[in-house]
C-alpha cells in the first residue's frame, strides 16, 4: 500500500504547493516507500519540468584560491595535488566550446577559480571577451559563467553580454555554511551576488553538495533558500571525496538518502531545473540512472573542475534513454 504521506502529496500534480511539515515527513521514509517518492518526483519532472537540460564546463582558471572552502581542491589552505594555472586564452576556450557544441549540450559555462569580481579588472574583461567570441564563433550557443562574487557593476556587464546562466552555489544550508565550508567568506556574500544577478535580470544557477556533514534539514533549508531566491537552475553535487581536502574521509551518503533529495527538491521546486553534477558517475556509478529518474530533468556532462566525467557521447546516448521515462 503506498505511504499516507505520498498519497497527500500526490496534490503537487493538480498544482498545489506541499507544506515543510509535509516535506520533512517525506524525508523521514524508509525502504521501499522512497521508491514510491521517486516515482511521484518523476511525474512532477515530467509534467512541469521539462525537456532535459544537459551542459558542460571549462575551467578556465585552475587552483590558488584564496579561499578555505572544505571541499574544493583549489583552495590554496588545502593540499590537493591540482593543476593551477591562469586564465586560459581566447583561443583555448573557443576551440573548448566549439569541441562542446557538437554534442547535444543546451549551454556551455565558463568557470574561474577564486573569489570573484568585485571590478571589471583586465581578467574579468578577457572573460567577457570570451565569452562574445564564442558567441559569434559558434552560432546559437549559450554561455554561462561561474566566476564567483559579483558587484553592481560586473553583475550588469554578464547580464550586458547575454550571459545565459550564472553559476554560484549555495553550497548547504545558511545555518552551517561557516562551519560546513568556509571561514574566509560568508553564505550572504553568495546571496548578495545571486540578488544582484536577478537584479539585472540573469538566470541564476545554484544548488550545492551533498555528503559534507550535512543533515537532513540542512538539505531541505537550502531548497527552501533556493526557492525563495527564485533560483532557475539548482545544480546538486554528491561530494567527490579529493584527498588533500579537509573531506578526503567524509563517508559516502546511502544512494537511497541522495535519491530522497534528488525527489524532494524536485517536490520543493517543481518547476525549476534540477541537475545532477559532480559524483554522477564516479560515487553513484550503477545508480544514476535511479538518480536521474528522482526528479532530475538535467546532468552535467564531459567531466568537472577537478575531476574527471564521462564521454559526451556515452551521455548523448543517456540521455535519450532517459527521455523514454517521461
Ligand atoms: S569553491 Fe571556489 S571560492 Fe571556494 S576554494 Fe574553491 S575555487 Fe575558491
Amino acid at each position: 500500500m503506498i505511504n499516507k504521506y505520498i498519497q497527500q502529496s500526490y496534490k503537487i500534480l493538480e498544482g498545489e504547493e506541499l507544506s515543510r511539515e509535509l516535506i520533512d515527513k517525506l524525508s523521514e521514509l524508509q525502504g521501499a516507500d522512497v521508491m514510491d517518492l521517486m516515482s511521484l518526483a518523476n511525474k512532477v519532472k515530467t509534467k512541469f519540468a521539462m525537456p532535459m537540460h544537459v551542459c558542460t564546463i571549462m575551467n578556465v582558471k585552475s587552483g590558488l584560491c584564496n579561499e578555505d572552502c572544505k571541499f574544493c581542491a583549489q583552495s590554496l589552505h588545502n593540499n590537493a595535488d591540482v593543476e593551477r594555472y591562469s586564465l586560459s586564452s581566447k583561443k583555448e576556450i573557443q576551440e573548448q566550446a566549439k569541441e562542446a557544441f557538437k554534442y547535444d549540450i543546451k549551454s556551455f559555462a565558463l568557470v574561474t577559480s577564486g573569489t570573484g569580481y568585485k571590478k571589471a579588472n583586465s581578467e574579468f574583461n578577457k572573460i567577457i571577451e570570451s565569452i562574445d567570441d564564442i558567441h559569434e564563433k559558434v552560432e546559437g550557443s549559450r554561455v554561462c559563467a561561474s566566476i564567483g562574487f559579483l558587484s553592481d557593476e560586473t553583475a550588469k556587464a554578464l547580464a550586458d553580454h547575454n550571459i545565459a546562466n550564472y553559476n554560484i552555489n549555495l553550497q548547504t544550508s545558511v545555518d552551517q555554511y561557516g562551519k560546513l565550508i568556509s571561514s574566509t567568506h560568508t553564505i550572504e556574500d553568495r546571496i548578495d551576488t545571486i540578488k544582484l544577478l536577478k537584479k539585472y535580470g540573469t538566470k541564476v544557477c545554484s544548488g550545492g553538495i551533498i555528503g559534507i556533514g550535512e543533515s537532513m534539514k540542512d538539505r531541505i533549508d537550502m531548497a527552501y533558500t533556493l526557492k525563495e531566491l527564485d533560483v532557475d537552475v539548482i545544480p546538486l553535487n554528491v561530494l567527490v571525496p579529493i584527498p588533500g581536502t579537509p573531506m578526503e574521509n567524509n563517508e559516502e551518503v546511502d544512494v537511497y538518502e541522495i535519491a530522497k533529495v534528488f525527489a524532494l527538491y524536485r517536490l520543493i521546486n517543481p518547476t525549476k531545473v534540477l541537475k545532477f553534477g559532480a559524483g554522477r558517475e564516479t560515487i553513484m556509478k550503477d545508480f544514476q540512472a535511479l538518480l536521474m529518474l528522482s526528479g532530475a530533468n538535467g546532468f552535467l556532462t564531459g567531466g568537472y573542475l577537478t575531476t574527471r566525467g564521462r564521454d559526451s557521447k556515452e551521455d548523448e546516448r543517456f540521455e535519450k534513454q532517459l527521455q523514454l521515462f517521461s
